[in-house]
């Protein structure tokens, strides 16, 4: 199979099965940025590592105190049902959609009995429309049979829905539900954790517990959405603001000339 189809392919399941994609979404870093990083800073290791991670959530809490989920919603349903809809989607174009997706199926019942075209019809902007609302109709199916049409509260039962992996389920979970079960691990906080020195797994369940023993868990929600927001304002994917960073002090990745 030519490379550009598997890596179309690999992108198709993502969206439809909504697990994490695999060592597609995060880039490691170049052999040259690793000689970097190892010239500025020694690897961080043990109690360092902690004490680097304590700080840097420290600093961004500072920088973005108003940090939260970005996809609107009411209650769980609506939650599980946009983050389905958010792989590889904005927030915002999900935004623009899901009013219409939960003014016409206000909760799991009405979903489970949707037409399968009109839910396509619905959220066709946020691409993969097909298996996404294939998804969004089999979850809402799932919850009806087997939770009384509620969303289910552990991580067990929710990644048993279809369309819901990890990353779904500890959005819902730590947004809606208040339980930290894990680190949600989207492209930007794969990106930060490589970066930023805390881990250089690619892989996201293994980005996930990298983080996990370094940061209390009553922040690891929190850490997913300081992540999103400094990668979304600053650190981005091709063009990293580095020189109006605040993390730069402590970023291995941070130019040496800056
Ligand atoms: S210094 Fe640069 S690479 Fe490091 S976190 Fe800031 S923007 Fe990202």
């Amino acid at each position: 199979m030519p490379v550009r189809k598997r890596s179309t392919e690999l992108s198709k399941r993502a969206a439809t099965s909504g697990k994490p994609m695999r060592k597609a979404a995060i880039k490691k870093p170049t052999t040259s940025r690793r000689l970097v990083l190892r010239s500025r800073f020694p690897q961080r290791k043990g109690a360092a590592l902690t004490a680097h991670a304590a700080a840097t959530y420290a600093e961004l809490e500072r920088m973005y105190p108003d940090a939260h989920c970005e996809l609107d919603y009411r209650n769980a349903y609506e939650l599980t049902v946009a983050t389905i809809l958010s792989a590889q989607c904005t927030d915002k174009r999900v935004n623009m959609v899901t009013p219409s997706v939960f003014a016409a199926y206000p909760n799991a019942a009405t979903l489970a009995d949707a037409a399968l075209g009109h839910v396509e019809e619905l959220v066709n902007s946020t691409g993969f429309f097909r298996a996404k609302a294939r998804s969004l109709v089999g979850m809402a199916q799932a919850v009806v049979a087997k939770h009384d049409g509620e969303i289910p509260h552990t991580m067990a039962e929710l990644i048993e829905l279809p369309g819901v992996g990890r990353k779904t389920a500890n959005v819902v979970l730590g947004n809606v539900f208040g339980i930290n079960e894990g680190v949600v691990v989207d492209t930007h906080v794969g990106r930060l954790a490589n970066r930023l020195g805390f881990t250089k797994a690619i892989d996201p369940v293994k980005i996930e517990h990298a983080l996990m023993p370094l940061v209390p868990s009553e922040n690891w929600t929190m850490l997913s959405h300081l992540f999103i927001w400094h990668g979304r304002q600053i650190c981005d994917a091709r063009t990293p603001r580095c020189g109006i960073c605040d993390l730069r002090p402590r970023c291995p990745s941070a130019p040496l000339d800056m």
